[in-house]
């Protein structure tokens, strides 16, 4: 295959890390040549980085800043929750976006953008400028729609583990030391947030481990939406027929605060709930970098992108992905649809940096596996093009599926699923 077709389509470029098609190359950023800064190397950040170098031959210097020490998955985090996995197995260092594509990387946390200037500032002081820059900060909480959770000490004992890694550690320690008869009440969002099927697939996980090592515990699902939002009769079934006793479901409620001593969560219109662990998915928006640079132009919430670069539709030179954009009909906010976005403006980003046209027709696939049990998965996939008239993505008709039915080979095509999208992301 040629380079300018994995260009051209970032759907098919998912291959790529799997084969070990890379460069082997070592060198580092260098000094010349244009320069592009990546903030966050989560999906997003870490693919685009990535595919910058590869698809510039090595020509554009790429800096990702990113603090955490290693790129922790949030996809297979529920089964740490569960007990089947644990956080090494989804833990993966940043080693090979540096020696083998030359990445710089800098541990540290962007405070500060300054669109004209093209400047960014770090909390640890120092200042980077770029050609173009490319967002990925992922999400972050509307902590004002929950008042009870500004208290001291409240977010350390409610935990959301929205963001994987110390959060996952920490609510798994509570369902473990939860006593068997408990009751684990799990508060969800109202649409749009981060993965859609993720708190489902979170409370089939716990019910997997109660049903085994706490069989007269409770999981108790208070959702803010109407019903569930993702494979609703496949979770159902589930509930119905593997948690039988233990899964009950409540849909139209919706968290308004949260009294964190005595672990009570209030609603709009239901009667309050008093869990003996609380797990709290609060609202949330685009990462607060976005935020507070004035790219957050929907419902001050999510960024609006074109669709055709990924720039932002408030600052030239600037890029967004992943779960911070505003998304299109039908698109999930989804590690895969960032791995996808990451290509798409990875391609066009080395295109405008070289004088090219940027592709006219990007593609993308999307796989949302949800692990029901420790084995048995179900799937919801789609594939969405650019539609030129519309100016946004649209999903093609007839693309993609849903399972009939939880079963084990689903479940291996789930971990193969992620061990294809680490290695595309990061090897
Ligand atoms: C429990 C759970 C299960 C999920 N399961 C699936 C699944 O099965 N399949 C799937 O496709 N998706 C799944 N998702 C969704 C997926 O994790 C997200 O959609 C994906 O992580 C989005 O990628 P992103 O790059 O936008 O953000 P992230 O992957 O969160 O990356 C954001 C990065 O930016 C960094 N950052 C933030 N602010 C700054 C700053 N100011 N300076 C520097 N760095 C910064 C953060 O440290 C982070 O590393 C799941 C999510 C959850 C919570």
């Amino acid at each position: 295959m040629q380079r300018r077709q994995f260009v051209q389509t970032a759907g098919a470029g998912s291959v790529l890390g799997a084969l070990g098609m890379v460069t082997g190359c070592a060198t580092s950023g260098g000094s010349g040549g244009p320069h592009v800064v990546v903030v966050g190397g989560g999906y997003g950040g870490a693919t685009a980085a990535k595919y910058v170098r590869l698809w510039s031959d090595h020509g554009i210097r790429v800096t990702l800043v990113e603090p955490s020490a290693a790129f922790i998955s949030c996809p297979i985090s529920n089964l740490v929750l569960g007990g089947s996995k644990t956080m090494a197995d989804i833990t993966t260092p940043y080693d090979n976006l540096v020696r083998r594509h030359g990445v710089n990387l800098v541990r540290d946390m962007v405070t500060s953008i300054d669109p004209d200037k093209r400047t960014v500032k770090l909390a640890g002081g120092s200042e980077l400028t770029y050609d173009r820059l490319i967002l990925s900060p992922g999400v972050d909480f509307m902590w004002d729609t929950l008042p009870g959770m500004a208290k001291p000490g409240a977010q350390d004992k409610v935990l959301h583990s929205w963001k994987a890694g110390p959060q996952t550690v920490a609510l798994r320690k509570q369902l473990e030391a939860m006593p068997d008869g408990g009751v684990y009440a799990l508060s969800i969002p109202l649409a749009p947030y981060r993965c859609p099927p993720g708190p489902y697939e979170r409370a089939c996980q716990v019910a997997s481990y109660f049903s085994k090592a706490k069989p007269r515990s409770k999981v108790l699902i208070l959702d803010a939406n109407d019903d569930v939002t993702s494979k609703g009769p496949l979770f159902k079934k589930a509930w119905a027929e593997r948690y039988k006793g233990i899964v009950e479901y409540r849909p139209k409620h919706k968290a308004v605060d949260v009294d964190a001593a005595t672990n009570t969560l209030k609603f709009e219109f239901n009667d309050e709930v008093k869990a003996s662990v609380l797990n709290v998915i609060p609202d949330m928006r685009a990462g607060d970098i976005a935020v507070r640079t004035g790219l957050a132009t929907a419902n001050k919430r999510w960024c609006e992108v074109d669709f055709l670069t990924h720039e932002s539709r408030a600052a030239k030179n600037i890029h967004v992905l992943g779960d911070s954009i505003q998304i299109a009909p039908g698109m999930p906010k989804s590690g895969h649809m960032a791995n996808q976005h990451g290509k798409t403006c990875a391609a066009a980003v080395v295109a405008l940096l070289t004088g090219k046209q940027p592709n006219a027709l990007p593609i993308y696939n999307n796989t949302c596996y949800s692990f029901v049990s420790e084995e048995d998965v179900v799937h919801v996939a789609s594939v969405h093009r650019y539609d030129a008239a519309q100016k946004t993505m649209v999903t093609v008709p007839g693309s993609g599926g849903v399972s009939t039915a939880a079963n084990e080979l689903e479940g291996r095509y789930a971990l193969a699923w992620a061990r294809n999208i680490w290695a595309d992301t990061l090897a």
